[in-house]
């Protein structure tokens, strides 16, 4: 009874664009190996959008050290920001840069 309640504070998911089973650690907010996220918050980690659309990661910015990645809405073209994670697969994050330069 208590693991339950520990996993759905982990939030565990599915990430609908690529399938991969993905275990949250309370941070997660996008696949770690696709990059993809899901339109389900407001405002960060609140779950209150109704959207409920798949964001399609469309830039990465490099800032003090770290990787950010916006995140574009398919449904609603809602943008946000996210910082990556330790574990977000860095060949995708790397494509993701070159793609917007090549631009
Ligand atoms: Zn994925
Ligand atoms: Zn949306």
């Amino acid at each position: 009874m208590q693991s339950k309640k520990f996993l759905k504070t982990k939030e565990n998911f599915t990430c609908e664009q690529c399938g991969l089973s993905v275990v949250g650690d309370g941070y997660t907010n996008h696949c770690p190996q696709c990059l993809w996220s899901k339109h389900v918050d407001i405002h960060p980690g609140d779950r209150k959008a109704s959207c409920k659309g798949m964001m399609r990661p469309v830039q990465v910015e490099y800032k003090s050290n770290t990787y950010i990645i916006v995140h574009r809405c398919v449904l609603c073209k809602h943008t946000k920001r996210n910082k990556t994670s330790p574990v977000d697969n860095f060949e995708a994050l790397l494509q993701l840069s070159a793609k917007q330069y090549k631009k």
